[in-house]
């Protein structure tokens, strides 16, 4: 968890400035993890948000870019790259799928996404770059995040002839309850 935060702030430089905006983005970024709405808050923050994040990893924040980032840096959805392309492309339909593919790539080569493999022949991305586990309910194909210390998992350290660099659970079900909403 803590050295996913680590790499993104040495990628600024030790820039004091653009840590602090860093850091303010990243505690933007988790105050939405909190909230139950899809989406944040409000258009004008998600936009200075988006250029900033961008441009703390030494991403230059073209429109097409900004586009991209206001939707999957801030989605808890994981949506597939087509998934990207689909949502993105409802307001900006000029916008093509290898835009879209190659952006995604860049955010996850800056350290700003992660690919997630949780399902055969399936890669979704993933704004929360710090450790966390996955639920995927099974009814409705939705991917939830569960915070790491949910779960505990022991003996990781101590498999035989393994070097382990990283792990998480993905666990499969249902979601409890009537739908609230
Ligand atoms: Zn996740």
């Amino acid at each position: 968890m803590r050295r996913h935060f680590d790499v993104l702030l040495r990628g600024s430089k030790n820039e004091s400035i653009r840590q602090q905006s860093l850091i303010r983005t990243i505690e933007s970024r988790e105050r939405i993890f909190l909230t139950k709405s899809k989406f944040r808050p409000s258009l004008a923050s998600v936009k200075t948000d988006a250029a900033d994040l961008l441009r703390a990893h030494g991403i230059q924040p073209s429109a097409q870019r900004i586009v991209i980032a206001r939707y999957v840096l801030f989605t808890d959805e994981h949506p597939s790259a087509d998934k990207v392309w689909a949502r993105v492309r409802a307001g900006f339909p000029m916008i093509s799928r290898a835009t879209v593919y190659n952006t995604l790539n860049l955010f996850v080569e800056k350290g700003l996404l992660r690919e997630q493999h949780l399902a055969p022949d399936s890669i979704v991305f993933d704004p929360r770059t710090d450790a966390h586990h996955h639920f995927v309910d099974e009814a409705s194909g939705r991917i939830y995040d569960i915070d790491w210390g949910k779960v505990r998992v022991s003996n990781v350290e101590s498999i035989d002839g393994f070097e382990v660099h990283d792990y998480q659970v993905v666990m499969r079900g249902r979601k409890k309850g009537p739908a609230k909403r």
